[in-house]
């Protein structure tokens, strides 16, 4: 992840919150293979409201569902006589904030699309706490608050969410197919928005305290740990980076690695050895996170000679490397030596109507922002095609 993308979000000059204070999301049920990624962790005290001078008046939009123009479920092109509610104009896998923004603009612009949302629908803002640098939220807003807001603003518009997780696609012929639970949906173009998901050391004790001084996150969660002493797992480029990133906030950052030497680069390893804030520990597996209800300590393994000992921590930073959610593409899709989705010419992908949006092929920016603008061009991009192939009608120029 670039560094500009990390340090973009300027939580520095903030002050220093209770880490854990306000957080009652129950992190139990989510799934153990997403994290917070998005969002960026911040106080939950309300600032001054904001005053613009006058009133603002934004002709307030009516709150009862907008229909569609054509209404009804979409049959397709060429199926005019007989309505299929499986059958869509635009199928987006995904829900997250690609997969969501992509189906506002295909709804809004009469697409009625379908999104096949997953069974743990939301992305990994479901798991995050506060989000504060989501533009528009001078408060911040939690992460699935968030997402409740773009699921319910896309649904306004028509988009037909089920949450079901998509067993298998077929894209080589068109219409193009996915099952999920036993249907099949087709589908005129399809939008990828499957995200990407953190890796997790897979303890339970990791899964009980994450949000409570468990993270997979500088970017989001950083600014939680201002003044306190917290340690970060792994020994490639993102450890390095993440143990660096947070040497501004922490008073003091052990690295703990498995082994004796390191996947991440030189350049990164020798900042930080030569950082005055960085301890690292080779040898090192975390082998419990110790506390109730927040991280107290964690309990350290010497993976050479396997002594145990128990160290005190406020904090704990997974950073051991992301799974893209592409496996049900793999056979369809073009995908790179790290499982991402290659795109070609911004969102598309080698088969025509096929578009791809958010962390599914972006491993440099992972923002809730970033895949939300990725959902919209892959929304526009698909729209364009399908009027290029006649299939819905000409609305790109006022329907956005
Ligand atoms: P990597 O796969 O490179 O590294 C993962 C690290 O986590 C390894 O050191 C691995 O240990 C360790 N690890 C994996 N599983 C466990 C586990 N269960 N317990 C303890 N440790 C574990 O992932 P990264 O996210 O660091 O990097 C992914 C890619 O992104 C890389 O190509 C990297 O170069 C790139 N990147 C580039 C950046 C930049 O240029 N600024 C920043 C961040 C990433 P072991 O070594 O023993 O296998």
């Amino acid at each position: 992840m670039s560094d500009d993308a990390k340090r973009d979000d300027g939580p520095a000059e903030k002050a220093t919150p209770d880490p854990f204070e306000g957080l009652s999301i129950d992190f139990g049920g989510g799934p153990t293979d997403a994290v917070s990624l998005n969002g960026n962790g911040g106080a939950t005290a309300s600032p001054a409201p904001i005053s613009f001078g006058a009133p603002i008046s934004f002709d307030t939009p009516p709150a009862a569902p907008v229909r569609p123009k054509t209404g009804g479920p979409v049959g397709g092109p060429d199926d005019g006589a007989e309505r299929d509610e499986n059958r869509t104009k635009m199928l987006i896998i995904g829900s997250g904030p690609a997969g969501l923004t992509a189906a506002i603009y295909a709804a809004r612009a009469n697409l009625e699309p379908i999104v096949l949302a997953g069974i743990v629908p939301g992305g990994q803002l479901m798991i995050t706490s506060d989000v504060e640098n989501y533009p528009g939220f001078p408060d911040g807003i939690l992460g699935p608050e968030l997402m409740a807001k773009f699921r319910a603003q896309a649904e306004r518009f028509g988009t037909r969410v089920i949450d079901v997780d998509v067993e298998r696609v077929d894209l080589s012929t068109r219409p193009f197919r996915a099952w999920a639970r036993g249907i099949e949906y087709r589908a005129d173009a399809v939008i990828v928005a499957t995200g990407a998901s953190a890796l997790w050391l897979g303890l339970e004790s990791e899964t009980r305290l994450r949000g409570r001084g468990v993270s997979a996150c500088a970017t989001c969660d950083g600014f939680f740990f201002r003044d306190k002493e917290i340690a970060v797992v792994g020994g490639g480029d993102t450890a390095l980076e993440e143990a660096t990133y947070l040497t501004r906030f922490a008073t003091k950052v052990h690295l703990l690695h498995r082994r004796e030497s390191f996947r991440a680069s030189k350049i990164m390893i020798d900042r930080a050895i030569a950082h005055p804030k960085i301890e690292i520990h080779t040898n090192t597996a975390v082998d419990e996170v110790l506390g109730g209800a927040k991280v107290e300590g964690l309990r350290l393994r010497d993976t050479a000679t396997d002594a145990v000992r128990d160290v005190p921590m406020e904090g704990l930073f997974v950073a051991i490397g992301y799974r893209p959610n592409t496996d049900v593409f793999k056979d369809e899709l073009e995908v790179d030596e790290k499982g991402y989705l290659v795109v070609r010419d911004e969102t598309g992908s080698k088969i025509e109507g096929v578009f791809i949006a958010g962390d599914v092929h972006d491993h440099r920016y992972r923002q809730a922002v970033t895949a939300a603008a990725d959902g919209c061009k892959a929304a526009i991009d698909a729209e364009r095609w399908l009027e290029s192939e006649g299939i819905s009608e000409a609305t790109t120029a006022g329907a956005w």
